[in-house]
């Protein structure tokens, strides 16, 4: 994929389009405007992102999170919208650097090489920062917290889950999609003038991996594995191209991209 590809979203609250960098601003303010005006209750406006460790990504989505919701519904959102292939083992986990962490690594492999594995997991235990997916959002999240993601420990698509604020209202449902980026503008890179809409995953880092339907006959002429197993829709999510990723089964029509 290009660097830099353009990412704006739609406000749901005016249609307003913005750009990925300014929209969860900009959605601040209606939610504030929501405080006066809607239910009394908890609420959590959460960006989602491709983890930054992979530099610069154009994916997000802006999620409305109510706090009676929890972490076992937000994984099963992030699935439906943009991850789920073959039901993988998913985590979230807390980004706090622990001072020493080395050290106790170490510790970790020296009781290992003692065969000592009941000190061994105690420690394993300690260190442990994965959230339980049981718990509510209202015991976990808190504004400006960072959470690690990951789906798929084998291919896994790693996200940054960001709590941008915290308001004194109840949102419309337990999980409201406000805004995602809209279709990128993934051109076939053969042709170069009209919209990909295969990518093959045995090319994927060649020149040539995107397509369009009509390069995409021609490429399965020259590429035995693109026409064995090797095609996969170019959909709109950081999974797309991994495993067997087909596309999301929510908000469909932001999915595809438009032909
Ligand atoms: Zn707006
Ligand atoms: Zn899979
Ligand atoms: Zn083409
Ligand atoms: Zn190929």
């Amino acid at each position: 994929m290009q660097e830099k590809i353009k990412s704006e979203g739609k406000c749901p609250f005016c249609g307003k389009t913005f750009a990925k960098a300014g929209i969860n601003r900009h959605l601040i303010t209606h939610l504030k405007e929501k405080e006066a005006s809607g239910k009394p209750g908890k609420s959590f406006l959460v960006k989602v992102e491709t983890n930054k460790r992979w530099g610069y990504s154009p994916y997000f989505l802006s999620l409305w999170i109510d706090c009676g919701a929890s972490m076992k519904d937000l994984d099963t959102f992030l699935r439906k919208i943009w991850l789920e292939c073959c039901g993988h083992m998913s985590a979230f986990r807390k980004r706090e650097k622990r001072s020493g962490r080395d050290e106790i690594f170490d510790m970790m492999d020296e009781y290992l090489g003692r065969g000592n594995i009941v000190k061994y997991e105690k420690m394993m235990e300690e260190i442990d920062d994965t959230v339980p997916m049981s718990r509510k959002v209202k015991d976990i999240l808190y504004k400006d917290l960072i959470l690690e993601y990951e789906y798929d420990f084998g291919s896994s698509t790693e996200l940054s889950i960001t709590v941008m604020g915290e308001y004194s209202v109840k949102a419309d449902k337990k999980i409201v999609l406000l805004s995602r980026n809209e279709p990128l503008d993934i051109m076939c890179n053969s042709c170069k003038k009209v919209p990909a809409t295969q990518i093959c995953t045995a090319c994927i880092y060649e020149k040539e991996a995107e397509f369009c339907d009509k390069c995409a006959k021609k490429h399965a002429k020259k590429c035995e594995d693109f026409e064995d197993y090797a095609s996969l829709p170019v959909v709109n999510s950081p999974r797309m191209g991994v495993c067997g990723y087909t596309g999301g089964t929510i908000d469909m029509e932001r999915d595809r991209v438009s032909v």
